[in-house]
């Protein structure tokens, strides 16, 4: 490709809606354009490294054994209503009317239709197992669509679907989909972590996530120093302390704390730490008001809660609701008394704590020397706080530490939901019927190319891995009026070509710099300079990943970009 024919255009400022450096390189390399909140096209040169991700992930998934198809993206309400999930989806589901009033949507996952696939396909256990996946647009009205492709409200995703006749099946299944995500991400170059995930929401018996490690990742993750054990934030747990025990238990104290707002000034009136306090939430889940505690320097862990209740909607209780139950205004309240009116769910830490400060359900006082046992007991000691640097592994029981990171991929044993809902089931050897078990795997493509770009890159643009690069090589010819020079570039050119290379040659009439600082910013991964000594037929190789550069006769830095990997 001529890059002077080349529809792009490359920009120098920094855009100023941009957060993260791989949002900020797509724009600024011109391998997108923003069209409206979260909804992106790409370019020539984008949608070139996209179709790279594209063919990494297909290539694995048909080495896996799964077959390709494509579904629809407008999908009719019947096939979620089905599985409850019409309602389920709520805000994050594009909606639409055809001209007739029926209601349809933009397929935010396909679980349902392509479970009614399989159902009206497959009758007999003979003809399992399958794994299908397609590669495909999705839609999801985001919260917070932000860092360009990473959420976007218009993405594409691999998903794969799973079908077994038993247990013993879905596991191999998952097995093969762990493995091709594991080759997939390993041969896009990137550094990741596979962590356990929570299944709770979607009713599976497990999960894990592909997560890209990164600074700018919007998933906390929980992992071992010491062993392999890694989670994520809303599944990591930890080794709760001992409960306390054998020591002296003091009087309750019913202190008068008129304005304290917040822990801080609750600790500096007190004279005393977050560590021995502990905060009591309340909570609304569908409708039914529940009190949490934890001590008072953690934080809730909101989908661990939701999960003891299966909740559908969870939200901090109103205002009205906590005076009435705590008969206090908000801030002031307290587990004394109060597992009578609603559930108390009690994290097990609590229990290890002495002689600590609670809310007293009463406006402007709180207790002082309470304990667990003796002056309040739990509904349920649950785990429902969030793990932090330093807690103990579940697995080994060394310290745990935490990073960020970028969920790229998504691997879940569904088992029978979608089967038993839409009555996708298959007669055994028996001529029993039986509901399939499923599994369903999801990579982000585009968010899958940022992330490879938010681990590859510079203060002078992209730094793509080789699989990715949109181009493998760019010529530049320093003079391009200067014949000689154009010629050993053309030359050099049209061998890559010959060789199935994906190339290059910068054939604008332009300063050296400018095509230098272009190359770079859409990060090629070899450059062939024909300058100086072309008429001697030397040339400058330089490699983009490591700044390495070296002169060369034309035919080596042909032979040199062709076998550079
Ligand atoms: P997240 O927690 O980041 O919203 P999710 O749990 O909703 O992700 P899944 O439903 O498991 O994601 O989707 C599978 C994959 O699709 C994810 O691992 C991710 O790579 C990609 N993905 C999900 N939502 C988006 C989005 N809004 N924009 C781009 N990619 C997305
Ligand atoms: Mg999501």
């Amino acid at each position: 490709m001529r890059v002077s024919k080349l529809f792009m255009a490359t920009q120098r400022e920094v855009p100023s809606d941009a957060e993260i450096p791989s949002h900020q390189l797509m724009l600024r390399a011109g391998l997108m354009r923003k069209v409206a909140s979260g909804i992106y096209s790409f370019m020539p040169v984008g949608y070139k490294a996209y179709k790279n991700v594209e063919r990494v992930v297909r290539e694995e998934m048909d080495r896996a054994g799964a077959q390709e198809l494509i579904m629809p993206a407008v999908l009719p309400a019947e096939v979620y209503q089905a599985s409850g999930r019409w309602d389920k989806f709520g805000p994050e589901m594009f909606r639409l009317l055809d001209r007739g009033g029926r209601q349809f949507c933009l397929g935010p996952t396909h679980e349902e239709p392509f479970t009614e696939a399989v159902r009206d396909t497959i009758r007999s256990y003979k003809q399992l197992p399958v794994t299908l996946y397609q590669i495909q647009h999705k839609y999801r009205d985001e919260k917070r669509p932000r860092f360009g492709v990473m959420r976007a409200r218009e993405f594409v995703m691999k998903d794969a679907y799973s079908f077994d006749a038993d247990e013993a099946g879905l596991d191999e299944s998952y097995n093969a989909m762990y493995k091709a995500y594991c080759k997939i991400f390993d041969r896009l170059g990137l550094d990741y972590i596979i962590v356990d995930a929570d299944s709770g929401a979607m009713g599976g018996s497990g999960s894990q996530e592909f997560m890209v490690k990164s600074v700018v990742g919007e998933d906390a993750i929980c992992y071992c120093t010491e062993c392999s054990y890694a989670a994520n934030e809303e599944k990591a747990s930890t080794i709760p302390p001992e409960p306390a025990k054998d020591f002296e238990m003091k009087e309750v104290e019913k202190i008068h704390t008129p304005n304290v707002k917040t822990i801080e000034e609750l600790m500096g009136f007190m004279n005393s730490e977050p560590a021995n306090f502990a905060k009591t939430i309340l909570y609304d889940i569908d409708g039914k008001i529940v009190a949490v505690m934890v001590r008072g320097d953690r934080e809730i862990n909101e989908t661990k809660l939701g999960n003891l209740y299966d909740a559908t909607e969870m939200n901090l209780a109103a205002f009205e609701d906590v005076e009435r139950v705590t008969g206090a205004k908000v801030g002031f309240a307290g587990p004394v008394d109060l597992k009578e009116k609603v559930d108390l769910i009690v994290d097990p830490e609590v229990l290890a704590m002495e002689n600590f400060i609670v809310g007293a359900n009463e406006t402007d006082y709180h207790f002082k020397n309470v304990n667990y046992g003796r002056d309040f007991e739990a509904t349920k000691v649950a785990d429902v706080r969030n793990v932090v640097e330093g807690d103990k592994c579940p697995k080994c029981g060394k310290p745990l530490a935490m990073c960020r990171g970028v969920e790229v991929g998504h691997i879940f044993k569904l088992g029978t939901k979608y089967s038993k809902a839409l009555n996708c089931v298959y007669l055994d050897k028996d001529g029993k019927e039986n509901p399939m078990i499923m599994g369903c795997y999801g990579i982000g493509v585009g968010r899958t190319l940022a992330a490879v770009i938010e681990q590859y890159n510079d203060e002078d643009g992209i730094k793509w891995p080789t699989e990715v690069a949109p181009y493998k090589v760019v010529v530049v010819p320093t003079k391009v009026v200067d014949e000689e020079c154009m010629k050993l570039a053309e030359d050099i050119y049209n061998k890559l070509l010959d060789a199935g290379i994906e190339v290059l040659i910068d054939d604008r009439n332009e300063r050296p710099g400018v095509k230098f600082k272009d190359s770079d910013l859409i990060g090629i991964p070899v450059r062939i300079t024909v300058g100086r000594r072309a008429s001697e037929g030397i040339v400058e190789v330089k490699y983009r990943q490591t700044g390495e550069q070296v002169e060369l006769t034309a035919d080596e830095a042909v032979k040199a970009a062709i076998e550079f990997r």
